[in-house]
């Protein structure tokens, strides 16, 4: 078979997980299977990093923090490469750059356009384990990108389907994709598989696992992702489609983000063109419009709320006020300390009641619903960012997910 394996920040974090990482290199390798190894920083490199810039500068170039963060991960390739050679193991490191990942020239948020992988994969043929930097590549004029924090994750799917793997095999510090984060329920129980679908959903909603646009890629080139654990030699959660999903309950899991903020816009008059408006001027930006919610109009007036991230608030706000004055509208208001938590599941097309179900739970909590919004597999809500664990583990309980698939109602 042919793998890539990555191991995440955790899992190459110091001397001692780097040896650890070499074992499971070697052990897979002495199975007979070609290898291309995809490693991340070591854990808060990447942070540490772009401190230094911000030390020097408020506002470094995003092309130098690409240059200075990459760093990160040519440490632990080169180190991981001389582990294994150390045991006699044929490896080598190669930067994104030599590995062959071309990229656009959207520094810090680049997207991957092709890899040109055929010297990587003449190495893997020849039984040469290749130990690549994740989250970064080279531009068409060399430049060097990076491809959005956790973006090892994009890197390894990316590798793995250009190299026509057979697996991509994600190691974490956790054993598996659980029904909500680990570290908010302690009742949350290991998924044996789920559906790109809802693990997109997942991703997207909060649960930084696995970086989105790495399940996506999966998704749309159906390669099966193994995420496990460098800790503990033990059988993880496969990414699959959803035909070979095991599990039939109406939801899979609970995700959360606190990164949100929430503006509303009010008194408007409501004329065709309004959105576009308001809208025009955050997208021009480059800021993410994440929820929508928008009024019946009354007298002609109508309220607009959505939600950014809580980084792009300062500038959102700055910028509503110029709509407000531009559009007459009457007023512009904001809160940025409000969350996101939502339930998701593949179940939900086909049980009724999910959602009255989740506003009842809330409601018993007396958790107050700011905004709704849903697709055919998610419901998401906006709550006070202080009631977010309270949320995630009401909801994680009620929808039974603490138990056995079978055993929930
Ligand atoms: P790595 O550095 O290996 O990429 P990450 O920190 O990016 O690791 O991702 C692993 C973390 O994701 C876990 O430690 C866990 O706290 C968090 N997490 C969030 N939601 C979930 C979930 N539903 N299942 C498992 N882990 C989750
Ligand atoms: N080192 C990068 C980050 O911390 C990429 C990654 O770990 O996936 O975001
Ligand atoms: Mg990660």
């Amino acid at each position: 078979m042919r793998i890539v394996q990555k191991f995440g920040g955790t899992s190459v974090g110091s001397i001692d997980r780097i040896r650890k990482t070499a074992d499971i290199v070697a052990a897979e390798l002495a199975r007979g299977h070609q290898l291309a190894v995809v490693v991340s920083a070591m854990s808060g490199e990447t942070n540490r990093l772009i401190e230094m810039a911000h030390e020097l500068s408020p506002c470094p170039a995003e092309r130098e923090l690409d240059a200075l963060v990459a760093t990160g991960e040519q440490v632990t390739a080169a180190l991981l490469a001389i582990e294994l050679q150390q045991r006699g193991i044929d490896a080598r490191s190669f930067t994104g750059g030599q590995a062959g990942f071309r990229t656009d020239s959207s520094h810090v948020r680049a997207r991957i356009q092709r890899i040109e992988c055929e010297h990587l994969v003449r190495c893997l043929e020849q039984g040469r384990v290749a130990v690549v930097t994740g989250f970064q590549g080279i531009d068409e004029a060399g430049n060097i990108t990076t491809l959005g924090r956790g973006g090892s994750d994009t890197s390894a799917v990316a590798l793995a389907v250009a190299i026509g793997a057979d697996v991509c095999d994600i190691y974490t510090d956790v054993d598996g994709i659980y029904t909500a984060d680990p570290r908010v329920v302690a009742g949350a129980r290991k998924l044996d598989r789920i559906s790109y679908e809802e693990m997109l959903e997942l991703a997207s909603l909060g649960a930084k696992v696995l970086q989105t646009r790495s399940v996506e890629l999966a998704m749309r080139y159906g390669m099966p992702v193994h995420l496990r654990s460098s800790f503990h030699p033990v059988p993880g959660t496969m990414v699959t489609s959803e035909e070979e999903s095991m599990e039939r309950a109406s939801i899979s899991g609970v995700a959360y983000n606190r990164d949100e903020a929430k503006i509303t816009i009010k008194g408007i008059p409501d004329h065709p063109g309004i959105a576009a408006n308001v809208f025009g001027p955050v997208a021009e930006a480059g800021i993410n419009v994440d929820v929508i919610v928008q009024n019946i109009s009354e007298h002609g007036l109508t309220d607009i709320t959505f939600t950014v991230p809580r980084s792009d608030y300062n500038k959102t706000m700055e910028l509503m006020q110029q709509v407000c004055r531009d559009m007459k509208a009457r007023s512009v208001s904001g809160d940025d300390s409000v969350a996101k938590v939502s339930i998701v599941g593949v179940g939900m097309r086909s049980h009724s009641g999910v959602a009255k179900k989740m506003f009842e739970v809330l409601a018993a909590e007396g958790i107050n619903i700011q905004m709704i919004t849903t697709s055919e597999i998610k419901i998401t809500v906006v709550i006070d960012e202080k009631y977010v664990e309270l949320a995630v583990r009401a909801l994680h309980s009620a929808f039974g997910l603490d138990r056995e698939p079978g055993q929930r109602n």
